[in-house]
């Protein structure tokens, strides 16, 4: 199969000295190569945990993942990882914080290095490359993450709630720069999200996961005129407020 990412049968429990959780249970699905999805769900229903085993930041207790056809054992360039937090590094650069996953992965050439120039250019950020993070707002600053993830080349990208600390204007501009980027790029991309909204208007399929244990409950696909607009465009076709009302109402009052 032309799966970019399987999950199969994924079961966590958690044990701590004074309890263990049920995480997520059973949870089965594939992305294909290049497809857009979003997980969502109320607050711990288990989205970062998942995102952390297809990272292979945590082996599952039951189940397995495979990303590009190889089986999950551990961290690999394979998969970029992106946060609500940029995580960079105050002493560093923006450049060198660009660079900064090639050369934890022993990869930074000096090709490599015109290659983050390069992204950094596309991102806007090519004459801020000699500032420091907090010479940065943060949108730029989460800009600066998308590049040292894209840095490695990664197949698969892991996004982690990544606009969520952002303002809304600033949001919907990143939501714009990912799809285009991803798309023009051909990644594969699971995004993480409490908003319905930026999850239609980003996303091929939305995974719609139940608490208590994390489960999933449903699945939405988008229709092709808003899975093929930008964000911004998808939010002002006749259909989307339609898909909000039935995904909103899947969660029955959920905070979600
Ligand atoms: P979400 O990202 O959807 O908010 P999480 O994956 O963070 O959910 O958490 C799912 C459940 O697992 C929650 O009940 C949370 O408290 C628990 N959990 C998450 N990480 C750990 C951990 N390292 N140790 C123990 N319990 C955890
Ligand atoms: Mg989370």
């Amino acid at each position: 199969m032309d799966s970019a990412v399987t999950v199969q049968n994924v079961t966590q429990v958690y044990v701590t000295e004074e309890r263990a959780t049920l995480a997520v249970q059973g949870i089965d699905f594939a992305i294909a190569r290049g497809e857009f999805v979003s997980l969502i769900g109320p607050s711990g229903c288990g989205k970062t945990t998942l995102l952390s085993i297809i990272a292979g930041l945590i082996r599952p207790t039951v189940g397995a993942v495979t990303v590009a056809g190889n089986a999950v054992n551990g961290p690999s360039t394979r998969v970029g990882y992106m946060l609500q937090q940029d995580y960079l590094f105050p002493w560093r650069t923006i450049e060198d914080n660009a660079c900064m996953g090639l050369e934890i992965a022993g990869m930074l050439t000096k090709e490599k290095k015109q290659s983050v120039l390069h992204l950094l250019e596309e991102m806007g950020l090519y004459s801020f490359k000699d500032y420091y993070p907090s010479q940065l707002s943060g949108g730029m600053r989460q800009r600066v993450a998308l590049v040292r993830t894209l840095a490695t080349e990664p197949e698969l990208l892991l996004l982690d709630e990544p606009f969520s600390a952002l303002d809304y204007q600033t949001k919907l501009q990143l939501e714009d720069l990912v799809v285009e980027t991803l798309q023009a790029k051909k990644k594969t991309a699971l995004l993480v999200t409490h908003d319905i909204s930026e999850a239609i208007a980003m996303s091929d399929r939305i995974i719609v996961l139940d608490p208590n244990p994390g489960r999933i409950r449903q699945e939405f696909h988008i229709p092709d005129d808003i899975r093929t607009s930008v964000p911004f465009e998808a939010r002002e076709l006749p259909g989307f407020h339609a898909l909000f009302r039935l995904i909103w109402q899947e969660f029955g009052g959920h905070d979600a």
